[in-house]
This record gives C-alpha cells, sequence and structure tokens, in this order.
C-alpha cells in the first residue's frame, strides 16, 4: 500500500507499519467450523508468510444472527487451534461511529439514496430462490422513500464501467456491478451499517492490506471496491479460496457444514485442512503437536497450488475418521 493510506474521515488509521497486514473475520452465528478454519488458516499463513501483522475481528453486526457467547467461543477456539493474532481481537460493532461517518460522507458526496422496499419484496425480484436478487432502483427517485422506515442503498453509476481485480488464486474477476448486483443496501432499515459497507470501512481502519477468505464471498468483492473507491480508500489484495463442497461439486450440506471445530481433534482438523488448502501435508502429521503442524505448513506454504482451485470437493465426511 502506497501514500494512499492517510487519515480520512472514515477513521483509517494509517499507521507507519508497512508489513502486510491480514485478518480473519468471522460471524458469531454458529460455531467455527472446518469451513472458517479454511478460511481462517489460508488468511493466517499468507499474512505470517509475508512476515506481516494478522487481526482477528468479530463481525458481530448483524445481531439477530449473533449467538450471545459466541465470541468468546471462537476466541477459545482459535487459540486451541494454535492461532496467535496481533494486538486486541477487535469487535465490529464497536466501529459503528466509523461506520456513520462514512455513511454522512457517502450522503454528501450523492452516492446513495433512501429505499422504503420491503425485504420480501425485493426478495420477490429474485430470479431464482438461490440468487441474490438485483435491486432495479425502485426508490431511486422517489423522495417520499425516506419519509418512513427505510434503508440506505449505494447508487451504482448505470455509466459505471464494470469492477476488475485481480484475485490472488481465481485470476482477473470482472464483474458488471450495476447489472449483476444493482443498487446494494450500505444501511439497514434498523440504522445499522450493512456487510458491505461495514467490511470496507474496518479493514480500512485497521489497515488490512490483504483480504483472504472464501470464494463464496467473491461476487461481493466488486461493490466493496466500489465503496473504496468512493470513500477515498485504498483497495486491498484480494485471495479468494476454494469453497468446499459435496463430491458431486453440490452445496455443501447443512450437517457438514455444521461441524463444529474440536480442541481434541485440533491437529486432524487442521492437517485436514493443510490438505483442502493443496499443502499435501504427510499423513505422519496429522496427530502431531498442533505447534508442529503450524511449523512445518509455514515452512512448506505453497499458495500457488492455490491458482485456479475455486472449488474442493470433499470426498469423505469432514472430520470423520477415514473409512
Ligand atoms: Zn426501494
Amino acid at each position: 500500500m502506497s501514500g494512499a493510506r492517510s487519515s480520512t474521515a472514515t477513521g483509517t488509521t494509517g499507521t507507519a507499519d508497512a508489513r502486510p497486514c491480514g485478518r480473519f473475520a468471522p460471524t458469531p452465528s454458529g460455531p467455527l467450523h472446518l469451513g472458517s478454519l479454511l478460511a481462517a488458516a489460508g488468511s493466517y499463513l499468507s499474512a505470517r508468510s509475508q512476515g506481516g501483522r494478522w487481526l482477528l475481528r468479530i463481525d458481530d453486526l448483524d445481531r439477530d444472527r449473533c449467538i450471545p457467547g459466541m465470541a468468546d467461543q471462537f476466541v477459545a477456539t482459535l487459540a486451541e487451534f494454535g492461532f496467535e493474532w496481533d494486538g486486541n481481537v477487535e469487535f465490529q460493532s464497536n466501529g459503528s461511529d466509523f461506520h456513520a461517518a462514512a455513511l454522512a460522507r457517502l450522503q454528501q458526496d450523492g452516492h446513495c439514496y433512501a429505499c422504503s422496499c420491503s425485504r420480501s419484496r425485493v426478495a420477490a425480484l429474485a430470479q431464482d430462490p438461490d440468487s441474490e436478487p438485483v435491486y432495479p432502483g425502485t426508490c431511486r427517485d422517489d423522495p417520499r422513500a425516506g419519509s418512513g422506515p427505510h434503508a440506505i442503498r449505494f447508487h451504482i453509476d448505470p455509466a459505471q464501467p464494470p469492477v476488475e481485480f485481480e484475485d490472488a488464486w481465481q485470476g482477473t474477476v470482472r464483474q458488471d456491478c450495476a447489472r449483476e448486483a444493482g443498487d446494494f443496501v450500505i444501511r439497514r432499515r434498523d440504522g445499522f451499517a450493512a456487510y458491505h459497507l461495514a467490511v470496507t470501512v474496518d479493514d480500512a481502519r485497521q489497515g488490512v492490506t490483504e483480504v483472504v477468505r472464501g470464494a463464496d464471498l467473491l461476487a461481493s468483492t466488486p461493490r466493496q471496491i466500489l465503496l473504496q473507491r468512493a470513500l477515498g480508500l485504498p483497495t486491498p489484495r484480494y485471495g479468494h479460496l476454494p469453497l468446499l463442497t459435496e463430491p458431486d461439486g453440490r452445496k455443501l450440506a447443512k450437517s457438514r457444514r455444521a461441524l463444529p471445530l474440536s480442541a481434541a481433534a485440533a491437529s486432524p482438523q487442521l492437517w485436514e485442512v493443510l490438505g483442502w488448502l493443496e499443502q499435501e501435508p504427510p499423513a505422519a502429521l496429522a496427530n502431531a503437536p498442533i505447534a508442529g503442524i503450524w511449523a512445518w505448513a509455514f515452512e512448506n506454504w505453497r499458495p500457488e497450488r492455490l491458482v485456479g482451485r475455486r472449488e474442493r470437493r470433499l470426498t469423505a465426511p469432514p472430520g470423520a475418521p477415514a473409512a
């Protein structure tokens, strides 16, 4: 990152620390599972192998989804798995002032508008139940939309060229945001910042220079880049890790997704995840002490093996002993 890291109204800390900085930012809506461990390990190995910092942030803004006590459980579990983060654990809910300042700036610059559409009305616009609906801009020119309860949407200029970025592993990613994503919510009806705005502001204010996360978030990245540009924030480097899927390529079944991490099985679980990260850990390492597995992983980290890997098909139920 260059001089673009100056302090702004959005609270960019602009630290003089020139080291790369990665982060893991789970939502405390359920226990950490093997997919979480994959994202955590991938970002940890990437940042630390470059001599970088690595932060732990609890993305707890969506209060309806957060489970009390889950954040403490995350911290304990990650420590048991041998993760060491820099500084204190950050909570997204502590960043409300920064989110509000960013929203005010976007409003001032004419980047957004009030939307009074109900969730069900927007959901009904989706082509199929699995896809995200593309909001058609119903409230864009409706001055009455802001008089009652309303969300605030980011207005994508119809003339906006497709957003393009180089992903560390997924290559060139290109999205015509106006047509493929549509104007998106940046402040929810309940007054809290929506995901795209909060994550953009928090990554910037924490000085995050690389975002390594699951490929399920690949399609949301161009919208976050639009927000970075509108707010004058730097764009971090992105690396999207392969998504775990069923053997036939279908979305991972709920029962498998929910398989929690277990401190008692930390070594075999971390070992398995390293395999899914294409690192081919030796079999003898599967039950080694956790510190030994990490030492091997850092010494042998080969991120180039993930190039072009967008999904990882599982052969056996994760966490189950091999047949
Ligand atoms: Zn609307």
